[in-house]
This record gives structure tokens, C-alpha cells and sequence, in this order.
């Protein structure tokens, strides 16, 4: 059980005796802190945090690790303090524990898969040091297999958890090794039944197939020999209980539709060699067309690289096969763990070395030869000044100049999906689209099938890429849409003299030269652009043909249609919907601007603006912007309420503020959120003010 001496032992093969001294410090440190607790099982409590230690060593972690490894429950769990810890030991073995500690206040509280996934990425937030969450799931590890004793319902959440944060992490960490056994302890302990089931399956189709796995074993040596290859290793695999429960529940199988139950590891010298086998391997068996991957090329984001095909053994039979180098296999077994063994430098490097170490990294890394944990770690250092490095909603990582914002991301990622953005949320709040991203947020793109890029995001999006794209869609659309406008601001103005466009084809010749444009729709662009008034062109028009002076008619209101795109822009002010009295001023320079009739800002309008009568004629697929203003209790749950209501009605949070507390027992939101017309926004309005945490709700 607690057996010092023999870890001693051990941790001398790899740590200086000096180094393994302040080990023990802390060993006998813990060892009294807990002194008077017990673990559920009855066993000494400082059996828990000594055998994390154990787990730790044998990743062969530094030391500051293991002594973080053995005083990773004082903080939480006695009188000592994080000041006292980096007295008595390093501000490195303070701040790993204080760290470990601090990811434990993520309470895991939901079964949906999408909380899981971000608690995840939450979890690699936390923990700005990437020895922080090993230690962490060591802690669990350790848990999990002493799991023995708890009550079934704490014992059921823990499995939960196990299946759904710690072995993504530590998949994503490369650590596979890690996450098969959080797997399988989390599978046996949640579905006891189910796993011996599947267990009991696997072993007799094992003892089915034991003789043609043999032979195809054999078949492999003997054709590698005759083709002069060395494999380290020739290995036959299974599947384990938990992947084809996974595949018989994603795919809705039965167990004697898994296919690939078996199949084999080939490890090998060389790289070459990986291709060498493969191209044996499909020269003796068929293999399955579209099966083939090549991780070595193009590695899985957390690192893995391996070749994989599946072929055809035997008639109906297929199995997959890897191949990889024994460097590959190591790296795929410990991941980021398996750096620290591989290299003499340990995972911590003082930081005069760290600069050059992160710039061999960065070579390494393009150069593919790297696990991309290392990346992972070297983010959360904040070393490189010129990059930052992000994951999107899916996990994947994205490397950005310094200064982007979430409109870059959109266009890196897609600048067909990007054209739709609306908004985002930055490590699951929503922020707005111009904040400059920082290493290590969660970045989520929103989008809405009606949105355009708007001329706003040139201020602030800074890649080239970004850039480009946003001028060139905005020149484009700002030109049909603008010639369309101002062909139908024209033909308002032409109306109150009783004149319809056809009328002017006569005096184009006279309006082009006056105006100095080559065709009539750049001067349509013009008026729509409000570079020019129709109002002026009008009375060029009334000068050259129908002399000055004309009768006054009732002014028929102009409608839109919501074509008009980016030409015009609805007040942020008053906020206009589909369905509220609107009139727009217009005035040479800016355009149209659309405001609700009853806009106070209409009071301060000016001389060389005019004021334009309007009215919807809106198809129902167009949203609006419009503020709102809610008091809310301060309760747990309230936002989460809110949230949950307006994603019921379609409605999309663009901005979201919340104003200066009043009161301690409210809050104060302001957002401004997307509807469709002003009964959408009176439906949702109503059933705010049925939600029991609203205390008070309105339209600004
Ligand atoms: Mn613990």
C-alpha cells in the first residue's frame, strides 16, 4: 500500500536526490495536513494524494508535479494556505495546487453532451498550466478506480463525468492510454450490465476468430520478412467494451454488425517504413476503398499520427490496421506526457530558455513532427506577442495575428459562412464581434441566414484575408443595391411632379454630362449612396424640360422592401421594427437612415437634411434589430432562463450589457436582440413578463 521507500526508489531513475528531497518535504507535509481524515473506504486520507503521485511519476513528470501531486487536496481540504505553500516550497508547487483547486469550483452539473464539451474547453481555460490538469486527471484516475465504496448515486455522476470531460481531455491531451481506462471505468461503473454484455460478447467472438487471427498474424511476419521490413511490433487489438457500446449506440447496431472487432499494430523503425508496409499490406489483402487515412500527413488535432486502413482478410471479414512509428506509438499512448519522457527537459523550463524553446516548438511544429499539445501549453504561456491562438465551438484550434477579433476567426475559417455572422459568444458570454481575442477563449460564431457583412466590421477586422472580403462584398452589394434605391428615391420625387422614369430617357444625355457620370445607374448609385440628392437631380430635371415651378401633390410614401441592404441603415436610436410608423432622413454624404416616427432624435434634424416619408412593405423572412431593456431577479438560473426563452422564439442576443446595479437584488440588462416585426417582439414581450425572475421588461 503506502510504501515511500520503493516510490523513493523510483523517482530517483529520473529525479536528482536533491529533487527527490523536496518530494518527501511535501510527502510528509500532506501526510500531516491530513493527518486526521480517512477516505470513505477507511484508509488513511494521504493514501489518495500519494498514490496521484504515483500516477504522476510514472508519466516521469518533474518535480514540482509530483509535489503538487501529493499536496493537491491541502488547500481545500486543511488550515494551509497557498502563501504558506509557496513559503515552504516554490510560487511553481503554490500555483500548480491553487490551480487544481481552482478546477474543481467547475461543477459539472448538466447531462446535455454540448455543456460536457464546453466544461471541457473550460477546463483548458482554467488550468493555465498544462501540469495543472494532469495532476487533475491523475486526482480522478485515482477516484475512479477506488470508486468501489461510494453511493451508487454519487458513484453514477462520477462515471458521467469520467465519460464526458476527463476522457475527451484526455484525448485531447493525446494521452489514449489515459483515456481507454477513464472509459472503461467510467462504462463499468454507469452500466455495470451493459458492460459485461458486451465484455462477455467480445471474448467469444475473440475465441472464434483466435485462429484466423493467428494465421493472418503469421501471414504479415513472414511477407514483411520477404520484403526485408523490421517490425518492433506486430500486435492484434480489440475493440474495447465502451468504443462498441459507442458504435452500437451512435450507428443503432447490434453487436454482430461491429465490424473491425479486431485488427492489428504494426510498429515499426521508420517513416518510410509506415508507407513501405502499408503498400505491402494492400498488396496482400483488398483493402476497403475510402477507409484509408493518413494521420502521419495530416495529424488529428491532438497529435495522433498513425496510418489506417481496413481490409479484407477473409471473405466477409474486415479488420483495421495501424501502422505508426514506435515514437508515433508513444506519443499516441502518453501524449503530452510522453514529451516530457522522450526529451531530458522536464515539463517545466525556467523561463530565460523558454523563448528559444517555444521557437523550436514553432519549427517542430510545422514541420508536423510535434504533438499539438505542446500547442496547447505554449498558449497558455502568452509567449509568442504576435499570435493568439483560439479554439472555435468545435474544439479546433486557430492561430491569428494579435488584434483579431471574432470576425477575423469567421473569415480564417470560412469566408462563405462568415458573410452571415451576427454575432459571438467568447468563452460562453456573448461579446461583441470587434473584441480582439486572446489566446485561449472559446470562441462561438453566430450566425443568421439574413445577415450581411456590414461596413462597420472594416474598423475592426485586421487580417487581410478578412479585409478583402468585406470590401469587395460591400462594393458589390452597395452598388445594386444603391442604384436601386436611388432609382426608386428618384421616381418618388418624379411622382410629385406627375412623372414616371420613362419620361427622362430624353434628358439622360443632358443628366449625364450635368451630373458627370458615363451611365445613368451610377447616378441612381449616387442619389442611393445620398452622395447626391434625388431632390436636386429633380430640379436639374424641372429646369432643363418642364421649367421651374411645380404643384404641390400628396406625398405617397416610399416602401421598403428590406432589399436595400447596407444603402440603408435603421437608427440605433429608436431601433425601427417591421410594423412601426417609419420616416427616414436623408442627407448628401451618409443616405437613408430609417427612424420610428416618434424618434426624438427627428427634433434635432437639420437644414441640409430631409425627412422622407416611409412605409414596410417587408418580406417575413427579414430580422431587426431592436433593444429591450430587463430587470431581472439576481437569481441563479435567471439568465439562463432568458437565454433558453429567446432561443425558443428564434431570437438571436446581438449585444448584451449589463448597467450599473441599483439595486443588489436586480440587474439591469440592456440587449438588443433580432425579431421579426413588432408582433414578434409584443409575443415575446408577454411571455418575459410571465417568467417568474422577470421583474421588469421593456422596449427602449
Ligand atoms: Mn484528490
Amino acid at each position: 500500500m503506502l510504501n515511500y521507500s520503493e516510490f523513493n526508489e523510483y523517482l530517483l531513475t529520473y529525479l536528482s536526490p536533491e529533487q527527490c528531497q523536496q518530494v518527501h518535504k511535501a510527502f510528509l507535509l500532506a501526510q500531516s495536513a491530513h493527518q486526521t481524515q480517512t477516505r470513505l473506504s477507511g484508509e488513511p486520507y494521504i493514501t489518495h494524494p500519494f498514490e496521484v503521485a504515483k500516477i504522476l511519476s510514472t508519466f516521469q513528470l518533474d518535480h514540482e508535479t509530483i509535489q503538487a501531486g501529493l499536496l493537491h487536496d491541502v488547500l481545500e481540504d486543511t488550515a494551509i494556505t497557498k502563501e504558506e505553500l509557496a513559503a515552504i516550497f516554490s510560487e511553481s508547487v503554490a500555483h500548480l495546487v491553487d490551480g487544481v483547486s481552482k478546477l474543481k469550483q467547475i461543477k459539472f452539473s448538466s447531462r446535455a453532451h454540448e455543456q460536457a464539451e464546453n466544461l471541457c474547453k473550460m477546463m483548458f481555460a482554467v488550468a493555465h498550466d498544462i501540469r495543472v490538469l494532469l495532476i487533475k486527471l491523475a486526482d480522478r484516475l485515482h477516484n475512479m478506480r477506488t470508486i468501489g465504496v461510494m453511493p451508487t448515486e454519487k458513484k453514477n455522476r462520477k462515471a458521467i463525468e469520467t465519460l464526458e470531460i476527463y476522457a475527451p481531455i484526455a484525448y485531447r491531451l493525446g494521452m489514449n492510454a489515459l483515456k481507454m481506462e477513464f472509459e472503461d471505468l467510467g462504462f463499468i461503473n454507469l452500466y455495470p450490465y451493459r458492460y459485461s454484455v458486451i465484455a462477455q460478447a467480445i471474448q467469444r467472438t475473440r475465441a472464434e476468430r483466435e485462429s484466423l487471427l493467428r494465421e493472418v498474424q503469421e501471414t504479415i511476419f513472414n511477407t514483411l520478412k520477404t520484403y526485408g521490413v523490421q517490425a518492433h511490433q506486430l500486435s492484434i487489438r480489440e475493440k474495447s467494451p465502451y468504443s462498441v457500446y459507442r458504435k452500437m449506440q451512435r450507428h443503432h447496431l447490434k453487436f454482430k454488425d461491429i465490424n473491425e472487432l479486431f485488427g492489428f499494430r504494426i510498429v515499426v523503425y521508420s517513416l518510410q517504413d509506415c508507407y513501405r508496409v502499408l503498400g505491402i499490406l494492400h498488396n496482400v489483402f483488398k483493402p476497403i476503398i475510402n477507409k484509408f487515412k493518413d494521420y502521419i500527413a495530416i495529424p488529428k488535432t491532438n497529435g495522433y499520427r498513425s496510418l489506417h486502413t481496413v481490409l479484407i482478410v477473409k471473405h466477409n471479414i474486415v479488420m483495421e490496421f495501424q501502422i505508426r512509428t514506435i515514437q508515433m506509438h508513444l506519443s499516441s499512448e502518453y501524449g503530452i506526457a510522453a514529451h516530457s519522457r522522450n526529451h531530458s527537459e522536464s515539463l517545466s523550463i525556467d523561463k530565460e530558455h523558454y523563448a528559444q524553446q517555444w521557437v523550436n516548438d514553432m519549427i517542430e511544429l510545422q514541420s508536423n513532427s510535434y504533438s499539438s499539445l505542446e500547442f496547447i501549453e505554449h498558449m497558455k504561456m502568452d509567449l509568442d506577442p504576435d499570435e493568439v491562438y483560439v479554439f472555435d465551438e468545435k474544439g479546433e484550434i486557430w492561430t491569428l495575428p494579435k488584434g483579431s477579433t471574432p470576425i477575423d476567426l469567421a473569415y480564417a475559417r470560412s469566408a462563405q459562412e462568415a458573410r452571415h455572422c451576427v454575432a459571438c459568444s467568447i468563452n460562453r458570454l456573448l461579446a461583441p464581434l470587434s473584441t480582439p481575442l486572446q489566446s485561449g477563449q472559446t470562441i462561438k460564431l453566430i450566425f443568421s441566414p439574413h445577415a450581411a457583412p456590414n461596413p462597420g466590421w472594416l474598423t475592426f477586422a485586421i487580417t487581410g484575408k478578412a479585409r478583402s472580403y468585406i470590401r469587395n462584398w460591400l462594393r458589390n452589394q452597395q452598388y445594386e443595391h444603391s442604384i436601386d434605391l436611388g432609382k426608386r428615391l428618384l421616381i418618388k420625387e418624379l411622382e410629385s411632379i406627375n412623372k414616371v422614369l420613362d419620361d427622362l430617357t430624353p434628358l439622360i444625355p443632358a443628366l449625364l454630362e450635368k451630373f458627370r457620370v458615363t451611365q445613368i445607374n451610377e447616378l441612381y448609385s449616387s442619389i442611393g449612396l445620398g452622395k447626391c440628392l434625388a431632390n436636386t437631380v429633380m430640379q436639374s430635371i424641372q429646369q432643363m424640360h418642364y421649367g421651374v415651378g411645380h404643384e404641390d401633390k400628396k406625398i405617397m410614401p416610399l416602401h421598403l422592401n428590406g432589399e436595400e441592404g447596407i444603402v440603408l441603415e435603421y437608427a440605433h436610436c429608436c431601433y425601427p421594427i417591421s410594423g412601426d410608423a417609419i420616416v427616414g432622413v436623408i442627407k448628401a454624404g451618409t443616405g437613408l437612415i430609417v427612424h420610428r416616427e416618434n424618434c426624438t432624435q427627428l427634433k434635432t434634424i437639420s437644414k441640409e437634411e430631409s425627412i422622407l416619408c416611409l412605409a414596410w412593405d417587408i418580406d417575413e423572412k427579414m430580422t431587426f434589430q431592436v433593444k429591450i431593456e430587463l430587470q431581472l431577479l439576481n437569481k441563479i438560473g435567471a439568465l439562463a432562463l432568458i437565454a433558453g426563452i429567446l432561443s425558443e422564439h428564434e431570437i438571436n442576443i446581438l449585444a448584451a450589457k449589463t448597467k450599473e446595479i441599483m439595486d443588489p437584488r436586480l440587474n439591469d440588462l440592456e440587449l438588443v436582440i433580432t425579431v421579426r416585426d413588432r408582433d414578434h417582439l409584443a409575443m415575446l414581450l408577454k411571455r418575459l413578463r410571465k417568467t417568474p425572475f422577470v421583474h421588469r421588461i421593456k422596449r427602449l
